[in-house]
């Protein structure tokens, strides 16, 4: 008799985000007048780049023509992105990544979930907390989670990194040696940023102990610093111990276009196995490739007009970053990220809790943004907003946060 995957009844019953979108529903409908502001899930919202626009209509073009038409995209991602990518996400950084290192996508949200079905079922997977809930979820599918204890859910195979006040959000090596560990910098909810240093130190700890970071690239384009690496591949060793997820969702406004990619070096062996070897079977075997047309949109942003005008749009969004978080910080508030990244972490008045703060902004101001909690239990106590609004709507926010009474 056939039976579901109970690994799945281990999941949480209702993802945050379901939750803040069922809330702000209910809310629209009894409050038909309030016009909301929203800061809470972290989706862009400017047109795409006229530059990729128009390498959009171009391919359309080539694909209504018999003599320039394509039909299944190469596996791993066709080579003139591959080569673009290699070239200046890479090269121009000092970084020697090749181009058969990088497998196309469609974005960095299927990658970083996908990836832990080529490791041990056993595999201890450290992650850190708060977290982006994806890398948890993927691994409890996976049957790396234990039953429910009560409300508590029993973390296997689950590790969790606490990210606080106290140690800067940076996590700490955790206790238990782990097998795999997610690292996401500038970090989403957090905001905050990792320095080469540290990240350095991860790389290190990863070679001492045999473990793989798993590095979440996804928000490199909203680092400003130099002195902060945009890539994992910066640091010493990390071609043996790391592999690298990017997205151009946030760097380049695909959220509804989808593309991303990931880079396993050759030199990444476990057991005298190859890891990049094992993605490229699994990723041939499970996926066909990114549209082509989404290819040389992705090939565009690399063009000198589609990285200005990119720049631009990143500009933009940074402005209202450290637009809320000053506007935060002098309202009384304690705010973190905003410097290298379109999240501000702030933390509730007077030891509110995340959710009591998200109904407070939702039903007293008309506010939403994203309870911290819902991103792991060191998110309690902080609440996220992001920096993807217009300007204009970033200050109606900060507007109404100030009429309340801290
Ligand atoms: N990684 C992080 C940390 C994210 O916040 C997101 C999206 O919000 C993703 C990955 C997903 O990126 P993509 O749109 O490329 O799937």
């Amino acid at each position: 008799m056939a039976a579901v995957n109970d690994n799945y009844l281990k999941l949480q019953g209702s993802y945050l985000f379901q939750t803040v979108a069922r809330k702000v529903r209910e809310f629209e409908g009894s409050h038909p007048d309030v016009r909301l502001i929203k800061l809470g899930i972290g989706d862009v919202t400017q047109p795409v780049a006229p530059a990729v626009i128009s390498a959009l209509h171009r391919a359309v073009d080539e694909m209504g023509q018999a003599a320039t038409f394509r039909g299944y995209a190469p596996d791993l991602g066709y080579d003139f992105l591959r080569a673009a990518i290699a070239e200046n996400d890479y090269k121009k950084r000092g970084i020697s990544i090749a181009e058969d290192e990088i497998f196309v996508s469609d974005g960095a949200k299927s990658d970083c979930s996908n990836i832990q079905e080529i490791f041990a079922q056993d595999s201890l997977v450290a992650v850190c907390d708060p977290v982006y809930p994806v890398y948890v979820d993927s691994n409890v599918m996976a049957g790396r989670a234990g039953d429910f204890d009560g409300d508590r859910r029993l973390y296997d195979r689950l590790v969790y990194m606490p990210c606080t006040e106290a140690n800067g959000f940076v996590p700490d090596f955790p206790r238990v040696k782990p097998d795999l560990i997610y690292l996401c910098f500038p970090n989403n909810p957090t905001g905050v940023a990792i320095t080469r240093d540290q990240l350095q130190a991860w790389v290190d700890y990863a070679l001492k102990i045999g473990a793989v970071i798993l590095y979440d690239a996804a928000y490199e384009a909203y680092i400003s610093a130099d002195s902060l690496p945009h890539s994992i591949f910066e640091c010493s060793g990390a071609e043996d111990c790391a592999i690298e997820f990017r997205s151009f969702s946030k760097n380049a406004g695909f959220t509804g276009l989808r593309l991303g990619f990931t880079v396993i070096p050759k030199k990444l062996k476990l057991n005298g196995q190859s890891v990049h070897d094992l993605w490229a079977r699994r990723h041939g075997t499970k996926y066909n490739g990114a549209p082509y047309i989404v290819q040389r949109a992705g090939e565009a942003v690399y063009s000198p007009e589609g990285s200005q005008q990119i720049q631009e749009q990143i500009a933009v969004y940074m402005k209202n970053a450290v637009y809320l978080k000053t506007a935060l910080k002098d309202a009384g508030y304690t705010v973190y990220g905003g410097e290298n990244s379109p999240y501000i972490w702030l933390k509730t008045p007077g030891g509110m809790s995340s959710w009591d703060f998200f109904d407070l902004l939702l039903n007293r101001l008309g506010v939403v943004g994203t309870p911290g909690s819902g991103f792991g239990p060191s998110g309690e106590g902080f609440f996220r907003l992001t920096a993807f609004g217009t300007y204009e709507n970033s200050q109606e926010a900060i507007g109404r946060i100030r009429s309340l009474e801290l």
